[in-house]
């Protein structure tokens, strides 16, 4: 089997696995103990978090560990837009966004916050122009993915950034897709919040971040305890946070840069495999922008998603069908519906074929034979019919 979904999740990596065996086999303290048992528990926290801090280029008190992005996204939204009430009820947003970024808006909503969702573009970019319309004297927040996980389309985060460097509203990013994949400095991009997960870089799953700079007073998410400097109640995950730390490490600026030209040769075999083969397909998205790596959706028109992606996975091959959360529904994409209107054939005869650091090109070079026989008998029997 080989397995493209990395978007959705990745294996973990060995080294990851050995260091949360040790954590938990040794070091199962809990960290507000006073004793012996307390002590290595917290200071594997401490390290753990000065090496996430390392990676975003910033203190450690300016990290907190979550139950993963989707606590992390929750949190900054709800509690940016609850702390800044009175200087405002306005959020900015695109329409692309993760649901644990919509969901939270459209809660929101519902208690009279005014939410600007930007549209994008068939490459599935907002225009900045859009942004600085929607940007007024009540917008208290700004919240954009990094990256987007169905398309792998960029947001402008750094002319966002510095457009509100003079400006009221704070920035969250969520950058589940990038984080360990790309070298990131938030305090450089303005950018005052930021989400990350674990299970995205090799790491465990139910763990993750969010960075939040000096300027960001808000009330924690989860009440309780005074773990996390009063920020996040709750026994600390120490195995999650240990291995969390371990896939960050991992991923040095090397073997960022290293990963990028690999995943971009990986776009190019698929792509010129089914040129050469004469297998009509689309690029959902524009891979000549800046994008990530990782991930590429192709429409493959007149062959569906689903009987594409049960065809594939027969042969051995795991890609998804947009992302896992809208796989597993029937609900249509709605990030290929905000690029191409609902109506569009994309939707259902697209799929989404995502790497990771163990994806070799071997595995594609097999992956791409199993999809141009696999599209060739659908549409062949299409015709039949
Ligand atoms: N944001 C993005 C862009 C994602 O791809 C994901 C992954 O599912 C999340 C947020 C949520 O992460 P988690 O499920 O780890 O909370």
């Amino acid at each position: 089997h080989v397995y493209l979904d990395n978007a959705a999740t990745t294996p973990m990596h060995p080294d990851v696995v050995a260091a949360m065996t040790e954590q938990m086999n040794a070091d199962f303290g809990n960290a507000s103990s006073t004793h012996y048992y307390g002590r290595q528990a917290h200071s594997a926290l401490d390290k753990a978090r000065q090496t996430v801090a390392d990676a975003l280029h910033t203190d450690a008190a300016n990290v907190v560990f979550t139950g993963g992005a989707t606590e992390s996204n929750n949190t900054a939204i709800i509690r940016t837009a609850y702390a800044r009430r009175d200087q405002g009820m306005h959020i900015i947003t695109s329409a692309i966004e993760h649901l644990s970024v919509l969901n939270p808006l459209r809660r929101l909503e519902s208690e009279g916050f005014r939410v600007t969702y930007l549209p994008v573009d068939e490459n599935g970019e907002i225009s900045v122009s859009d942004f600085d319309a929607a940007l007024d004297d009540e917008t208290t927040l700004v919240t954009l993915m990094w990256g987007n996980n169905e398309v792998g389309s960029r947001m402008p985060i750094d002319k966002v950034g510095a457009r509100l460097r003079n400006h009221q509203a704070w920035f969250h990013v969520d950058a589940t897709q990038a984080f360990g994949l790309e070298d990131i400095n938030p305090a450089a991009l303005g950018i005052n919040m930021l989400s990350a997960s674990a299970h995205k870089l090799n790491g465990p799953k139910g763990v993750g971040l969010l960075y939040r700079d000096d300027q960001v007073h808000i009330q924690p998410f989860l009440l309780g305890g005074e773990q996390e400097t009063k920020r996040r109640a709750g026994t600390e995950n120490i195995p999650g946070i240990v291995g969390f730390a371990a896939a960050v490490q991992r991923l040095d600026k090397h073997a960022k840069a290293e990963l990028e030209d690999r995943y971009v040769g990986f776009t190019r075999q698929i792509t010129s495999a089914l040129t050469d083969a004469g297998v009509e397909f689309h690029v959902n998205g524009n891979l000549e922008h800046e994008r990530l790596p990782h991930v590429l959706n192709l429409w493959l028109p007149g062959v569906s998603t689903y009987a594409l992606q049960t065809n594939l996975d027969l042969a051995g091959f795991a890609v998804s069908g947009g992302s896992a959360c809208t796989a597993g529904s029937l609900e249509p994409s709605h990030v290929l519906t905000a690029m191409f209107g609902e109506d569009s054939p994309r939707i259902a005869e697209s799929i989404r074929i995502s790497y990771g650091t163990v994806t070799t090109a071997e595995d594609i070079d097999a992956f791409a034979a199993a999809l141009i026989k696999a599209v060739q008998r659908l549409r062949a029997r299409a015709a039949a019919k």
